[in-house]
């Protein structure tokens, strides 16, 4: 197939499919919302898995790049009450199979890759439509228009291209984070840095409906998600505009736990930002539509849980290889939608993870303790 391909959104997702695309010699327009690459930090750490993300790292002949990435050390784990107690710990012995990576260098190296003028910065798409020759024309917020005899949505979780697609929108899970950062936290904040330790950190309370994860970024930069389950009108009437009054009550919610912990909330160096959990209905897919399909959080939006990041990048590849291995694009997007409807709905199950991450070392009892937490806690 060589018709150029018409991508919404420069993110992980619709980079990697960028990248594969022309790695097969297929040109590609990416339309991206962001004034500039440079417009907005892009979040923490992501480990990036042999099994998924890995694999379209690979595909995009990007390995040796990727591994210039990887921070040494960050696959060290430790699992704490919320008294300061290690009740597990694991090193990061440089064998496992989640390396860490900053989403801004790995965005970086992506865009590095393709050629000048691949992405077409400050366009946000309003809405997409068919047209009655089958192609699709997509329209931007200022009025201007593109149409396209292929188009991706790689637009993320509010993707303005899945409503071709179908109905589906994502819900509120019940679950949200409060993001935090503390600078130079060995000098500033030796404690909790200790608490941390050199990669990521889960701690649990006494009730499950609260816990506070950490990871250890670039130098000692440490990045707090406090997990927190509530309805959003809980949240609505927190003031995150006045970031004091925000950090004393989210804190609240956490009295009577070790101030090495509770730190990562008070002594932030940044506003407490929310970010509220959406998701897709797991399992959702949808009927063939020519010309058009959907890869990563517009596709398959889940609550965070270690995968998200990997699977646009591997949904990315995929459509990539399948549209370089076909004439026929519908046999290509068939294929595509296939392999991915069927890994969007079987996601890795626990013990897979446990195993991954634990080395299979992880006592019984704590696996049943943390649950689903050890996937979160890879999140970043
Ligand atoms: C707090 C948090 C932590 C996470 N941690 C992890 C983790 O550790 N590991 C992991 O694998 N996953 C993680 N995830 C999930 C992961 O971030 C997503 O699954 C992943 O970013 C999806 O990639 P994507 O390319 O599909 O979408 P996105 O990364 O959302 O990229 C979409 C792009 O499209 C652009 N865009 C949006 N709307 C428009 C529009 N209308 N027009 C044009 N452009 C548009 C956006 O600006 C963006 O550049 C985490 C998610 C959160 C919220």
């Amino acid at each position: 197939m060589r018709i150029p391909v018409t991508i919404i959104g420069a993110g992980l997702g619709g980079l990697t499919l960028a990248r594969v695309l022309h790695v097969h010699g297929i040109p590609a327009a990416v339309y991206e919302a962001e004034p500039s690459p440079m417009a907005r930090t892009q979040g923490g750490m992501l480990d990036i898995h042999d099994y998924n993300g890995q694999l379209a790292v690979e595909a995009a002949g990007l390995m040796a790049e990727f591994r210039g990435l990887v921070l040494e050390g960050r696959q060290a784990m430790r699992i704490l009450d919320q008294g300061g107690t290690v009740l597990f710990e694991k090193s990061d012995d440089g064998t496992g199979g989640r390396p860490e990576v900053q989403r801004g260098e790995l965005r970086r190296m992506l865009l590095d890759a393709l050629p000048a003028g691949t992405v077409h910065w400050g366009h946000k798409a309003s809405g997409a439509r068919t047209l009655g020759d089958g192609r699709h024309e997509v329209t931007f917020t200022d009025g201007r228009t593109v149409v396209t005899d292929l188009l991706i949505g790689a637009d993320g979780a509010w993707s303005r291209v899945r409503p071709l697609l179908t109905g589906a929108t994502p819900e509120y899970t019940g679950t949200a984070y409060v993001e935090t950062y503390l600078f130079d936290a060995d000098t500033r904040h030796p404690a909790t840095a200790k608490a941390v330790g050199g990669g990521s950190m889960i701690a649990n309370g006494p009730t499950p409906d609260a816990a506070i994860f950490a990871h250890r970024e670039r130098g000692d930069t440490l990045h707090g998600y406090i997990e927190l389950t509530r309805p959003l009108d809980w949240f609505a009437a927190v003031d995150f505009a006045d970031p004091a009054a925000a950090t004393a009550r989210i804190a609240r919610e956490f009295d009577g736990w070790t101030p090495e912990l509770t730190a990562l909330i008070t002594d932030s160096d940044t506003a407490p930002v929310l970010r509220p959990h959406h998701a897709l209905p797991a399992g959702h897919r949808w009927e063939r539509v020519p010309g058009a399909t959907l890869v990563g959080d517009a596709a398959h939006l889940a609550a965070p849980n270690g995968e998200g990041a990997n699977l646009a990048m591997l949904d990315g590849a995929e459509l990539a290889q399948a549209l370089a291995a076909h004439e026929d694009v519908e046999a290509a997007l068939a294929e595509y939608e296939q392999a991915m409807f069927t890994r969007a709905a079987n996601p890795p199950d626990e013990s897979a993870l446990l195993e991954s991450v634990f080395g299979g070392s992880i006592p019984q009892s704590l696996a049943a303790l943390f649950g689903d937490r050890t996937g979160t806690a890879q999140n970043g």
